[in-house]
């Protein structure tokens, strides 16, 4: 691990004088960014510690909530508020991680964590476009069972982790940022991007950036499954996040997000219209709206699973929300 220099900032402007100095690094909960020193895969020349900058709060607001972005995953996940109306909010949290890391990791940290791309993670150089771009993709030819199945490019077929990233995904929430140009509020749906020609590039957030917050708008009854290969302390393989409102057992409304399926949370626009006017207790009906919005699906030699194992957790999701 490279030395550098460690500071701590207390006020916002100080956080983002200090991303105006390159070569550094904001450190939140540090659960991330630790690994990532050594790791390789940032060296720093300074670490700012912003954990003591007036941004963990989560409050109730007119339209919804407003979520900081150094409020702690246990903090949001314990909040009555989250617990009472955002149970997909919630489970993300509390299926993600562990105790002790959701105790320090922090919601702008979370929705920064990078791909867990086997070759992204190696410890031994192999190609990646993210680590080294133009140094190729090791995982297109290699073992792609957890990679991507929607939007990849011949550049880069990782996914992306955050659970909590595909809930908000499904609640249609924003992430406020601050930087040199002022507040920008960006779309969760639109916060991270697909690889592209440029995976090196994880998100929207511009390199002189802070995150504020979160905002959350009202939502119907919701849920999120995660599937994984141990019951605790897995990233998923897949996840789907579903927000429905109902009239008696009739869809009125929904939305699905999946996570482990692309690099950033997957939604289905064209299942979401195709559910409407359904009766959310219609397994059958559900699996084909659902089924019917794969048709961009591009599943790898390894992960064809998914396709089928997505749309069963997306289904699961929906009627375990309307319960
Ligand atoms: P840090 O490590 O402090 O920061 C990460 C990055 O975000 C850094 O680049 C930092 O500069 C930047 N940053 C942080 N806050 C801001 C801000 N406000 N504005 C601008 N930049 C900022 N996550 C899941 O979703 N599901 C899982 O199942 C899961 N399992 C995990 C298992 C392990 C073993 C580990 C280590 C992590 C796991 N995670 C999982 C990821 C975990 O949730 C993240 O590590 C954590 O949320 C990161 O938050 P942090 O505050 O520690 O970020």
């Amino acid at each position: 691990m490279k030395t550098f220099d460690y500071t701590r900032v207390s006020d916002v402007d100080d956080a983002l004088a200090a991303l105006r100095e390159p070569g550094t690094q904001l450190l939140a909960g540090g659960t991330e960014l630790v690994n990532w020193l050594k790791e390789g895969i940032e060296s720093p020349t300074r670490v700012v510690d912003i954990g003591g900058l007036p941004l963990a709060d989560v409050e109730v607001t007119q339209t919804g909530l407003r979520i900081g972005a150094l409020a702690r995953m246990s903090d949001v996940a314990a909040h009555p508020a989250v617990l009472a109306n955002y149970p997909v909010l919630a489970r993300s949290l509390l299926l993600a991680a562990s105790a002790q890391l959701r105790n320090m990791a922090t919601i702008g940290g979370n929705l920064l964590q990078r791909t867990r791309c086997p070759y992204f993670r190696a410890d031994t150089a192999l190609p990646c476009n993210k680590r080294v771009p133009g140094s190729g993709c090791a995982a297109r030819h290699g073992d792609t069972s957890a990679q991507a199945i929607f939007g990849w490019s011949e550049q880069c077929v990782a996914t992306h982790p955050s659970d909590l990233a595909v809930a908000l995904a499904s609640l249609e929430a924003t992430v406020v940022v601050l930087g040199e140009a002022g507040e920008r509020r960006i779309p969760a749906t639109e916060f991270h991007r697909l690889p592209g020609a440029e995976p090196a590039r994880h998100t929207e957030l511009r390199p002189d950036e802070l995150i504020l917050g979160v905002e959350v708008p009202a939502a119907g009854r919701s849920h999120y499954v995660k599937v994984r290969a141990r019951a605790s302390y897995e990233f998923a393989v897949v996840s789907a996040a579903a927000v429905v409102w109902l009239s008696g057992t009739t869809v009125e409304e929904a939305r699905i997000a999946l996570g482990g399926v692309a690099h950033r949370p997957w939604r289905l626009p064209e299942a979401e219209k195709a559910l409407v006017g359904m009766d959310i207790r219609d397994r059958a009906g559900l699996l084909g709206a659902v089924a019917g919005a794969f048709g961009d699906a591009r599943p790898l030699p390894d992960n064809e699973f998914k396709v089928v194992l997505a749309q069963r957790a997306a289904v699961r999701a929906l009627q375990e929300a309307a319960e």
